[in-house]
C-alpha cells in the first residue's frame, strides 16, 4: 500500500495562503544541511560558505562538547523521563543551573527547554491582567506571545526610543498594575544592541521591574560572554535575566537568572517548566561543558569580534547598506544587508546560494514590509579566506542582480 492521504477540503484556506505567497515571492523551502552546522557545509548537496547560523563561537561541533554529550548519554540514558515537577529534576540539572547562577552572579537559574520557552512562560506568569508591559517594538517573538498569554495591557515603545519608554511608563504611573520594562540585549534582525543601562535607569525611577533577553548576547557580549547586563555593567540592576542555550552555547534550551525567589515561583508557575519534559542529559552535559570553554577558551570570542569588525567594514566600504540609515546600526556579529523589496531579497539570497553563500533572506512579517534583507553572522571560527569569498560573492552577485551599481 502506497497511497498517500491527501488533503481534505478544510485545509483549503492554508493552501490559498500559501499561493498567496508564492505570488509575492517570499514563499520558502527549507535548506537542509547534509553535515555539521560549520563555517563551510552542506546544505541540499552544495558546499557552501555559511553566513547563517548563530553558532558563534563554533561550539556546536567542539569535541570536548560530544565527548559530554555521549559520557552523559552513557552514564545516565538519553531521555529525563518526566517534567521537572513530576519526576525529571536529574542531578545534572541543577548542576547546570547553579553553573549559569554562578558565571551570571545571580542567585539562582533555572533552565527551559529553549529561549522561546524561557521568555514566554516567564513574562506569561510573572503578570496578570491587572499589570502594564512595556515593550521594544523589536522585541522577540517569544517575549511578545509571552505578553499576550500574561493579558496584560502592552505598551509598545519605538525601538531603543528613550523618551517614548519614559513617556508610557509615566502614562501608566499612577495605575496600580505592576510594570515590566523589557528590551533584547541584541536585536536579532538587526544586530544592534538594547540601551540597557538607560532602560534601568528608567527602570529604577518608576519602580518597575527590569528584564532582558540576551538570546544573542549569551556568549558574545560582555567579559566571557556573560551578557549585555554584563556588558553594561548593571549587575544588580535587571531584575530577570534570560539567555539562550542555542546560539553560542551551541545547544539547545534557555534560561532565566534571578533572584532565588523569582525562580522558586517559576518552578511552580511556568507553564512549560510545568508541563513539558526536562532536558535529556545530553543537552544538559553538553551546556556545562560549554560554559567551562567559555572560561577557558575566550579567545574564541576574541576572533568572533574581530570577524565581526572586519566583515562589517567591507561590506560597508562596498557600499552595501548595512543599516543605520532606515534602519538600526548594527554592532554585533549579526550584520544585515537591507535590499528593502522581498521578492529581490529572496532572490538575492537564492542566487547567492547558487553562488556558494549561504546567507538568510529575511522578509515581511518577519521584519517590517519595505526592510527586507539579507542576514549575515559571523562565527569565531570563519577563517580570513573564506570571508574574502563570500565579500567577493557578494559583489558579483549583488552587481550581477543590480542590487548595486
Ligand atoms: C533565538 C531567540 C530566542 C529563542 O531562543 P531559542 O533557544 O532558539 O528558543 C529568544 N529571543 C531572541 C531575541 C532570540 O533571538
Amino acid at each position: 500500500m502506497t497511497t498517500q492521504v491527501s488533503q481534505r477540503p478544510q485545509l483549503q484556506h492554508l493552501t490559498d495562503q500559501l499561493n498567496e505567497l508564492k505570488t509575492r515571492g517570499t514563499h520558502f523551502r527549507l535548506r537542509v544541511l547534509d553535515d555539521v552546522q560549520a563555517p563551510v557545509c552542506t546544505y541540499d548537496g552544495k558546499k557552501v560558505i555559511n553566513l547563517a547560523s548563530n553558532n558563534y563561537l563554533g561550539l556546536t561541533a567542539h569535541p570536548k562538547l560530544r565527548e559530554a554529550a555521549i559520557e552523559a548519554t552513557k552514564k545516565y540514558g538519553v531521555g529525563s523521563g518526566a517534567v521537572r515537577t513530576i519526576a525529571g529534576t536529574m542531578k545534572i540539572h541543577m548542576e547546570l543551573e547553579e553553573k549559569i547562577a554562578r558565571f551570571k552572579n545571580v542567585e539562582a537559574c533555572v533552565v527551559f527547554q529553549s529561549g522561546f520557552t524561557a521568555n514566554a512562560g516567564t513574562v506569561s506568569s510573572i503578570l496578570g491582567k491587572e499589570d502594564f508591559i512595556i515593550s521594544d517594538e523589536l522585541n522577540h517573538a517569544s517575549i511578545i506571545d509571552g505578553a499576550r498569554l500574561s493579558r496584560a495591557k502592552i505598551k509598545v515603545f519605538r525601538h531603543k526610543d528613550m523618551a517614548h519608554a519614559e513617556e508610557l511608563l509615566k502614562e501608566v504611573a499612577g495605575e496600580p498594575g505592576r510594570k515590566l520594562l523589557i528590551t533584547d540585549g541584541v536585536f536579532s534582525m538587526d544586530g544592534d544592541i538594547g540601551p540597557v543601562d538607560k532602560l534601568c535607569d528608567l527602570a529604577d525611577k518608576y519602580g518597575a521591574i527590569m528584564m532582558v533577553d540576551d538570546a544573542h548576547a549569551s556568549g558574545v557580549l560582555g567579559r566571557n560572554g556573560r551578557g549585555s547586563v554584563d556588558h553594561f555593567g548593571c549587575h544588580g540592576r535587571v531584575d530577570v535575566q534570560v539567555g539562550t542555550l542555542s546560539k553560542a552555547i551551541g545547544s539547545l534550551g534557555g534560561y532565566v537568572c534571578g533572584s532565588r525567589d523569582l525562580i522558586d515561583f517559576l518552578y511552580h508557575r511556568a507553564r512549560p517548566f510545568l508541563f513539558s519534559t526536562s532536558h535529556p542529559p545530553s543537552v544538559t552535559a553538553t551546556c556545562m561543558a560549554a560554559f567551562d570553554l567559555l572560561e577557558s577558551e575566550p579567545e574564541r570570542i576574541d576572533r568572533l569580534w574581530e570577524n565581526t569588525r572586519y566583515f562589517k567594514g567591507e561590506l560597508g566600504k562596498m557600499g552595501f547598506d548595512i543599516g543605520g540609515v532606515t534602519t538600526p546600526a548594527s554592532e554585533t556579529p549579526i550584520t544585515p544587508i537591507i535590499i528593502g523589496d522581498g521578492r529581490m531579497t529572496m532572490d538575492f539570497s537564492k542566487a547567492l546560494f547558487d553562488a556558494g553563500v549561504m546567507a538568510t533572506g529575511i522578509a515581511f512579517p518577519t521584519v517590517p514590509e519595505g526592510k527586507a534583507r539579507i542576514r549575515t553572522i559571523m562565527t569565531s571560527e570563519h577563517t580570513r579566506e573564506q570571508l574574502d569569498q563570500a565579500l567577493e560573492t557578494l559583489d558579483r552577485v549583488s552587481r550581477k542582480l543590480g542590487i548595486r551599481g
